[in-house]
């Protein structure tokens, strides 16, 4: 069906940063046919016009580093250090309680709040990914399947070799797939040996999969890995062979010294910044001034709601934009269409899609989201920039479309019951409860 969408603004994110005012948008089905000022819109009248005043458009939002189905273990640890937190809560609660019923609920649950908060696309880490993939196809949405393992497998494997044989029997089936990739997830260099990840390597070579891991997200984890190893965990996974994957998603990227970004600094390798989560475990500011003086690509992500506590990449972007500025002390260099570009263009490119999909332009997959910039706080639109990165919230994200299909309209989930997926959630929770070991944050008396 061909449609055209009047809005007050559209931003492009195409490689001039153009905003352009008082716009259209004309679509054709999955595709983009034409954009400009709303005087120049094609006038056939095939097209039907859908007028939305007050309304910004925007790319959908990506969110490239998250365990999507740890939702359900939101707020059961708080104010703990990241090695407490993670083997003495998170891991035992996983070991006692994720299986493909806690996968599928949660993930169900998490992709209800990414759209809430226009996120069109994520990269999932965790397992059970064939259970993801379904409720990813099925919602509209885009996605990549990171099948996650240690040393031993994981949840649902028995060993390392089973992990990459159902990584790459689930990559076969998605081969073709329009919207959803397959991914190889190493958990981290502390939880894997030289001989995973040269397994993991090897796997991702000859069937050409992408691979992403956790990477120097502590200084415990550096200092570890350079005992350990005699080397940085960047060296440690790159001399793995890592870097050999058609590309490369690695997560955090706190700890890099100047020479470790160098060597990733690869056009198939994306540092995945996480700086919510790594403020809340207090695990450090990333370089990203070297980062971006010497051309890596920088993506953002919320990590799991376990850590964060919300998958809103909104709110990542406005988080980076002030601890950036705090950090640094450069006012100036970061600029809104850089740090927005992180959340679109830079992330499609990170995975491969940034030909077809992550930028408003002709011909490229109508992947968008609709603002409502009709409320006090975004009023007067001086300049919609600092309105998205310092003003607006998820909560004025009205609209989700993803290969032209609406997702979401008006804040209604149109592929999902959201009642009835929250209800699954409680209820799985408080199965759950009496058996799990919990550090909250409120204070008992
Ligand atoms: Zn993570």
């Amino acid at each position: 069906m061909k449609k055209i969408f009047k809005v007050d603004a559209i931003v492009t994110c195409n490689p001039q940063q153009e905003v352009i005012e008082d716009a259209f948008i004309a679509i054709d089905g999955d595709e983009i046919l034409d954009l400009g000022p709303y005087k120049k819109r094609p006038r056939a009248s095939s097209f039907k016009v859908e007028e939305r005043p007050g309304c910004v458009m925007t790319p959908g939002l990506y969110n490239l580093h998250t365990h999507l189905a740890m939702v359900l273990l939101r707020g059961i640890a708080e104010d703990l250090n990241l090695q407490t937190w993670l083997f003495d809560y998170i891991f035992p609660a996983e070991k006692k309680w994720v299986d493909r019923e806690f996968v599928k609920i949660g993930t169900e649950l998490a992709v209800c709040e990414s759209l809430l908060n226009g996120v069109v696309s994520v990269a999932d880490m965790y397992f059970y990914q064939e259970e993801v993939g379904k409720i990813l196809d099925k919602a509209g949405m885009l996605g990549v399947l990171g099948v996650s393992y240690f040393d031993h497998g994981a949840m649902d494997s028995k060993s390392l070799d089973q992990s990459l044989k159902h990584a790459v029997k689930l990559s076969n089936e998605y081969k073709k797939h329009d919207r959803i990739q397959v991914a190889l997830a190493p958990h981290a260099p502390y939880t894997c040996s030289p001989e995973t990840l040269r397994k993991t390597a090897q796997t991702a070579k000859d069937h050409k999969i992408p691979v992403m891991i956790h990477l120097s997200e502590t200084e415990h984890e550096q200092k570890e890995i350079q005992a350990k190893y005699g080397k940085t965990p960047a060296d440690y996974i790159l001399e793995a062979g890592l870097a050999e994957a058609p590309y490369l998603l690695t997560a955090h990227s706190v700890w890099l010294s100047p020479s470790d970004i160098q060597k990733l600094n690869k056009k198939h390798v994306t540092a995945i910044l996480n700086p919510q989560c790594n403020s809340k475990l207090s695990s450090g500011f990333a370089p990203i001034t070297e980062m971006r003086d010497q051309g890596l690509r920088i993506a953002l992500g919320t990590d799991g709601a376990a850590s964060n506590n919300r998958l809103d990449i909104l709110s990542e972007i406005q988080f980076l934009a002030k601890l950036y500025r705090l950090k640094t002390g450069d006012l100036e260099g970061f600029s809104g269409p850089d740090l927005f570009d992180c959340a679109t263009i830079r992330a499609a490119e990170a995975i491969g899609w940034g030909d077809t999909r992550g930028s408003l332009e002709p011909g490229k997959k109508a992947d968008f989201i609709l603002f409502d910039f009709a409320k006090a706080h975004l009023t007067p639109l001086s300049d919609v920039y600092s309105h998205l990165i310092y003003t607006a919230q998820s909560t004025d994200v009205e609209d989700v479309y993803v290969n032209g299909q609406c997702l979401m309209k008006k804040r209604k989930i149109k592929v999902m019951n959201v009642d009835r997926v929250m209800n699954r959630a409680r209820s799985f929770f408080h199965k759950m409860k009496s058996d799990l070991k919990m550090k909250p944050a409120t204070r008992v008396a």
